[in-house]
């Protein structure tokens, strides 16, 4: 029998992350070969390599270089480079694996279901509701033209049956992301972090994340974010892994210096997984308004504030310890203040299939794929 052809498509920091488990868990099986493609679209050193490394990923197979634009452009450019590199591939691909909700997720399930490829969608189901979010289109159009739904938590699989999903196509399989946060729990829980940060987490800090565009492209969301820090920064000490383009933003509008003249807000350029995860891991709370953080810190039982309307993960909500905020809301400190106690969860019942179990259900519907060739 000819071996299963598999390519995985990845292009930001949390699609590696995503990614790994499940690339090391394939590797295993001698009737699967398995390539990467690396979009490109994070590309520095520490929103990509860093992640390559510590999840000791080899070097992508293809490495499309597509780097920034406006969505348009990086869909289009990637779509464009997928096709070419899907129609030359000798033999054919039988499985194209995309994961998430970004650029190269949404591209890669066009380009794979032109060519009449399957394709799999590893975080299926998942809806903020808030089209205006580039990622829930996304969302929406992966999900609609993928073989292979797989869903890491309750909500998921509700929106796919509403939305008039064939219920064969959609599995439910856990959250991957937690799986990468098991696996590599020794190597997080030892990692040395920077000596800038040891005066601000000798006592209770928080951590800060922020880079979705509803609060860091419009320069007036922007400045409040920066006032919410520096109100913050008055209770405990603040730091703050910052995001490219949050930081190209912040310096553009001048904020960027009136952070860092402030002695109780750390700025640091994005951390690699290790640290930032042992970073929350010793954080009293996190303030952030990214997906995959509201996930990490409900499963460690870590109060968390998203600066958001809306959230597509509301298990993080009902079973973890998150809680949504709008940024206007302008008792910012309070809030969070009384949130920090009652979020405070240290006998979290498991979400379920939040485990390292994630690839290995995976690996039992990607031997269905086996099956049908
Ligand atoms: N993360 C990291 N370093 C940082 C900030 C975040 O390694 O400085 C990790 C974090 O642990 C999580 C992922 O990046 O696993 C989340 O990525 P991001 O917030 O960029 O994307 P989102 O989840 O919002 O799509």
């Amino acid at each position: 029998m000819s071996k299963l052809n598999i390519l995985m498509i990845a292009g930001t920091r949390p699609n590696f992350i995503k990614l790994a488990p499940l690339y090391h868990r394939l590797k295993k099986e001698n009737d699967i070969d398995i390539k990467i493609c690396h979009t490109g679209q994070h590309y520095d050193k520490n929103m990509s390599d860093v992640f390559w490394e510590y999840l000791e990923l080899p070097e992508p197979n293809y490495a499309l270089g597509i780097g920034g634009g406006t969505v348009p452009e990086v869909i289009g450019n990637t779509t464009v480079a997928l096709a070419n590199l899907m129609q030359k591939a000798d033999p054919t691909y039988d499985l194209v694996i995309v994961f998430g909700d970004v650029n190269a997720t949404v591209s890669g399930a066009i380009t794979a279901t032109q060519l009449g490829i399957p394709v799999m969608h590893v975080e299926a189901g998942l809806r903020s509701f808030d089209r205006s979010m580039p990622e829930e289109i996304n969302r929406v159009i992966t999900d609609h033209i993928s073989e292979y739904l797989m869903v890491s938590e309750y909500s998921g699989l509700e929106h796919l049956q509403k939305e008039g999903i064939e219920p064969s196509k959609i599995h439910f399989v856990g959250n991957i992301m937690i799986e990468t946060l098991i696996n590599t729990r020794s190597k997080w829980e030892s990692v040395a972090l920077p000596d800038e940060v040891k005066d601000f987490i000798s006592k209770p800090f928080a951590v800060c994340t922020f880079h979705r565009p509803e609060n860091v492209d419009v320069p007036s969301q922007l400045e409040i974010v920066a006032r919410r820090l520096l109100s913050l920064s008055t209770w405990m000490p603040v730091v703050f892994p910052v995001h490219p383009r949050t930081k190209a933003r912040l310096e553009k509008s001048g904020l960027y210096q009136l952070l860092v003249e402030n002695e109780n807000i750390k700025l640091l350029p994005p951390l690699g997984y290790f640290e930032f995860l042992s970073l929350v891991s010793k954080s009293a709370i996190v303030i952030t308004d990214s997906g995959g953080i509201q996930e990490e810190t409900a499963f460690l039982g870590k109060p968390c504030v998203t600066i958001r309307k809306n959230t597509e993960r509301p298990i993080t909500i009902t079973e973890g310890t998150n809680i949504l905020m709008d940024l206007h809301n302008e008792d910012f400190l309070s809030f969070v203040q009384t949130h920090q106690d009652n979020l405070k969860k240290t006998d979290l019942n498991p979400i379920k299939f939040w485990d390292n179990k994630v690839s290995e259900r995976i690996l039992d519907v990607i031997k269905q794929c086996r099956v049908k060739k």
